[in-house]
């Protein structure tokens, strides 16, 4: 409905100046946007949706992003919940879109998921962090390449992950433990590949705080396990990690879920790349891999 509406007052702000000359592509977040960027090379103009330093579970559209969506000539995103806001804005839009969680092979939300708002019925959401597993972000990056025609360069990235994987692999092939304390349960897929245990403080959601029980419980689950290191993300605050580190005596380390950069990174220019060995490196340090 807003949706509508919106296009069809869309023409007040003086910014109808480059519309219809060159294709875009809008991807819905980070990781969605560095797929597209290196598959499509500079044959196209990709806007990544959810602004530096944002964390994009629940993102909010202004009236600005609604028109960027429904004007685009190709929409990537992720469905099952992870954007309601983007998902709505699609339905009431006729955009060409592509939810890229479609034909993966997706794990069940974690038991500790706040039920409050469920969104389109009472099928439970999915694990949407699929981008955290290497190979299946080259069947991400594949999807696209097929999508845009652009199959060489899919494959050039998809070679790049293939040792992406092959680093992960053998860096956790021999390590002291094997359980990952996270602080949102965005690593499942990454657990999944590496045959880790992910232990998170909170549900698939960075901002879903856990009750005082809840907190309780993680905390003892922590504690059986001798994990020595609780990570904290970039883009939430750290101090639910700060407080199961003090209880359970373990340290702090950063653990980059990459569901967005922050200013700072891409002025180091990191990428997708770089974060994922900086990930494996602490996970190696925390885990004592040798
Ligand atoms: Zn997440």
């Amino acid at each position: 409905m807003i949706a509508l509406a919106l296009s069809a007052a869309g023409c007040g702000e003086g910014s109808s100046d480059d519309a219809g000359s060159d294709s875009a592509i809008v991807a819905a977040f980070y990781p969605l946007a560095f797929a597209a960027e290196r598959v499509s090379g500079d044959t196209t103009r990709v806007r990544n949706l959810t602004p530096p330093g944002v964390e994009p579970h629940d993102l909010e559209l202004s009236a600005r992003d609604v028109r960027t969506v429904v004007d685009a000539d190709l929409v990537l995103y992720l469905g099952q919940g992870f954007q309601p806001a983007l998902e709505d804005a699609l339905d009431s839009s006729d955009a060409p879109a592509i939810d890229l969680l479609d034909d993966l092979d997706l794990l069940a939300g974690t038991e500790e998921e706040h039920e409050g708002e469920s969104h389109g019925g009472e099928e439970e959401a999915r694990d949407p962090h699929v981008w955290l597993d290497p190979m299946r972000y080259v069947a991400i990056a594949e999807r696209i390449g097929a999508e845009l025609d652009r199959r060489d360069a899919a494959s050039d990235l998809s070679e790049e992950l293939r040792a992406l994987d092959r680093e992960f692999r053998n860096g956790l092939a021999d390590c002291e433990r094997r359980e990952l304390v996270t602080s949102h349960a965005a690593f499942g897929y990454l657990a999944e590949r590496y045959d880790l245990e992910q232990v998170a403080l909170s549900g698939l959601e960075p901002e879903a705080e856990p009750t005082p029980r809840e907190l309780e419980e993680v905390v003892e689950e922590v504690r059986e396990h001798g994990a020595t290191t609780v990570f904290f993300e970039t883009l939430v605050s750290p101090r639910l990690a700060e407080t199961v580190a003090r209880e359970v005596e373990a340290r702090t380390a950063t653990l980059n879920p990459l569901e967005g950069l922050t200013p700072e990174e891409i002025e180091r220019g990191a990428d997708y790349f770089s974060v994922m060995r900086a990930n494996l490196a602490a996970l190696r340090e925390a885990l004592e891999c040798r």
